[in-house]
């Protein structure tokens, strides 16, 4: 009887310890599978990024003004899409696309000046998330034409007042530097093709986009 059970004993003990061979396996193998996903991974990743050609990150942006230089941007671009499509990755452009973002943009494209608080608040937004900010356009770059309220008579500017309440909008109407840092600017009104084109010829190479 005593044999039977000392024999019971140990088989149940091998039995345990098989389990946890058998575990340790088990985790063995999920280990060398995760590894062998993330050395996958890892390299699909660097080849996808041979592959795929860099591109500069780009948000177009519209505050006050009548985006007359968003829509020549769009004359521009209708003559170089090929090119430009191949170079630029649009990460926020509301006439290009529905879905648009305001993160990791190497260049920002600012269109018009600040008028309400609310416009404020956006401007910094795509300035915490831009490496660059070009101002395009005079609205942009000095506030005017977009600013003539600002030179109203005080007759007037107490017949608008009501407006500018009920909308939240400033006393005055400013360019975007008085908000944020700008680094380059395109003036004209609408902005200069030539001078555009040389900006963004800039961005390309200092962001290594072309040689
Ligand atoms: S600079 Fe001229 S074209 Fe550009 S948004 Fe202002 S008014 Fe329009």
């Amino acid at each position: 009887m005593s044999s039977f059970c000392n024999t019971h004993i140990r088989q149940e003990e091998r039995k345990e310890n098989y389990l946890i061979v058998s575990l340790f396996l088990s985790d063995l193998s999920n280990f060398y599978f995760v590894f062998i996903l993330f050395v996958f991974d890892f390299y699909s990743t660097v080849t996808v990024n041979i592959i795929m050609k860099k591109k500069l990150k780009v948000g177009i942006f519209s505050f006050t003004g009548d985006e007359g230089c968003v829509i020549y941007f769009l004359e521009m671009l209708n003559e170089r899409y090929k090119e430009w499509f191949e170079l630029i990755d649009f990460k926020h452009a509301r006439i290009l696309k529905r879905k648009s973002i305001v993160k990791d943009i190497d260049v920002a494209f600012v269109e018009g000046a600040i008028s309400s608080k609310k416009e404020e608040e956006k401007l910094r937004e795509v300035r915490n998330n831009s490496k660059r900010v070009v101002a395009i356009g005079s609205c942009a770059i000095s506030g005017n034409p977009s600013n003539q309220r600002n030179f109203f008579n005080m007759e007037t500017k107490q017949e608008i007042d009501f407006l500018l309440k009920r909308f939240n909008m400033n006393e005055k109407v400013l360019p975007i530097s008085e908000f944020v840092k700008v680094d380059d600017v395109v003036p004209g009104c609408p902005m200069i093709e030539e001078n555009f084109v040389e900006v963004l010829t800039k961005y390309l190479k200092e962001f290594n986009v072309v040689k």
